[in-house]
């Protein structure tokens, strides 16, 4: 089974989930709640996902 990945933009920070649809939920929450300044939004989340995420295998 793999999961999605991509590291923060902003920290770095690993985020996972199953499908690409969940990653962007991900990131959306992580940018709430860690970087609310950083005036990313959804649409611009969704674009780091489409270039950047990858295929993890589970551990
Ligand atoms: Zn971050």
């Amino acid at each position: 089974m793999t999961k999605r990945v991509i590291e923060c933009n902003i920290c770095g920070e690993p985020l996972s989930a199953a499908t690409d649809d969940e990653l962007l939920g991900q990131v959306v929450q992580h940018i709430e709640s860690e970087h609310p300044d950083s005036g990313v939004d959804e649409e611009q989340a969704r674009e780091m996902i489409t270039r950047e995420a990858y295929d993890a295998g589970d551990a």
